[in-house]
């Protein structure tokens, strides 16, 4: 097939018209600030044909509530669909601003509606309350390593990133306390509180506490961003850190929970910010999709519902853990990780000197299997001994597969060299 002239091609030749102003002239700074393309390369990879998929945080397929869904749907078109089809409030439809209140009621500080956005999904609440507070050259302290989405809002947002290293418990509190007290002053600092991305660490209450602490101290805003919370095997979910301080914007995703395609997560502000953050909103989209919310309403003001679906998900994730640790230690005696305790990642550590994990990722790739190398992560931290693996969405059988085909690739890279 002949592909379609490009009528947008003389902008980009060498004399171009437009008074010799080439079209990418035009960007706005910012867009030089994030230059990482690793989320869209973790994506593709992911989704390649004949690839087995360890990369991306992607939910178990099998995980969504599909009868139910079509349930609420049949329900909604039974009755008026209308007001579901029609434009809703900015900061979300009355119904899923109370759903979203009383799910952070029952984990964390008491929570009115009006404290609520609803947000198409948590990676726009990032980004709204990035373009709220953030000015070029606030700084913004974060875990090291990091949730890559996060660090390409704060670098496009023109935030100086304040990495803080961590531990198997999180971020560290004392370090962060340091470097505040020899002078850092982020405007915030961006915490994955539940079985972290990647790294699958759980901050602990003594942390959530000193971190509230120091927010009070020196005057920060802490963004806690929890889209595993609700996903533990083993022990249960710690209360929010807003539980110990005002100064707290909660991110309550529902893409791990319930499904990522409908895009709507809910977003807890303290009261002072929740109209510019709504301003945001306005400005970005007006509205998150009012079918959605309506729908995910529907689901989650059903006392019967949530408790029985997310007992199922901490199931079948804890098995997948449980099979995936098994076929790790078993198979890759070279990978060195901690057993997560919930969410969806085995953050792991190469421990033979003679393959680095971008060596791997590459001969991983080759045999038809994807993971995703630490150093996009990392931020000062040194990311190339490690590796994330997500055992989420592959069956039993491709489980095995993949794992036997990171066993084959590891041997290439062996051969291979450094
Ligand atoms: N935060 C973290 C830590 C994540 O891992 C993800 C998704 N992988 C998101 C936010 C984005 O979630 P959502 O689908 O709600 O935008």
């Amino acid at each position: 097939m002949t592909p379609a002239p490009d009528a947008h091609a003389p902008a980009t030749t060498a004399t171009p018209g437009g008074g010799g102003v080439r079209v990418e002239d035009l960007l706005a700074r910012r867009t030089g600030w994030d230059r990482s393309d690793a989320v869209s390369r973790i994506l593709a990879a992911a989704t390649a044909p004949g690839v087995l998929s360890m990369a991306g945080g992607i939910p178990a397929p099998d995980s969504f509530p599909v009868a139910r869904l079509a349930e609420a749907t049949g329900r909604l078109f039974a009755g008026s669909a209308v007001s579901a089809l029609q434009y809703a409030p900015t900061p979300g439809t009355a119904a899923m601003r109370e759903v979203v209140a009383a799910r952070a009621t029952e984990t964390g500080a008491p929570a009115s509606p009006g404290r609520v956005m609803v947000t198409a999904g948590s990676q726009q609440g990032l980004d709204l309350v990035a373009r709220t507070l953030i000015d070029e050259g606030d700084e913004v302290a974060l875990d090291d390593p990091s949730y890559l989405g996060a660090v390409q809002v704060f670098r496009r947002a023109g935030a100086r990133l304040l990495p803080v290293p961590g531990d198997r418990d999180g971020m560290r509190t004392d370090v962060l306390e340091q470097r505040l007290a020899a002078g850092a002053r982020p405007k915030l600092v961006y915490v994955v509180p539940h079985f972290h991305n990647p790294t699958a660490a759980v901050l602990p209450v003594e942390r959530r506490r000193h971190l509230a602490a120091l927010a009070e101290r020196y005057g920060f805003l802490v963004v806690e961003d929890d889209p595993y919370g609700d996903l533990a095997f083993e022990g249960g979910r710690l209360p929010s850190t807003d539980v110990h301080s005002g100064r707290v914007v909660r991110l309550m995703s529902l893409s791990k929970t319930v499904c990522p395609g409908l895009r709507v997560a809910g977003l807890v502000a303290p009261a002072a910010l929740i109209g510019e953050l709504v301003a945001a909103k306005q400005c970005a989209d007006l509205q998150t999709n009012t079918f959605g919310q309506y729908l995910l309403a529907d689901l989650l003001g059903d006392p019967e519902f949530l408790p029985a679906h997310l007992a199922g998900l901490r199931a079948l994730y804890g098995e997948r853990a449980r099979s995936m640790e098994a076929l790790l230690r078993e198979r890759l005696p070279w990978l060195d990780f901690e057993r997560p305790r919930g969410g969806l990642f085995f953050w792991c550590r190469l421990t033979d000197p003679r393959v680095g994990s971008d060596a791997l990722y590459a001969h991983a790739l080759a045999e038809g299997v994807a993971i995703v190398p630490g150093t996009p992560f990392c931020i000062e931290e040194d990311g190339s001994r490690v590796l994330r693996l997500s055992f989420a969405s592959l069956d039993e059988e491709q489980r095995r597969e993949g794992v036997a085909r990171l066993a084959t690739a590891w041997e290439k890279a062996l051969t291979d060299g450094p």
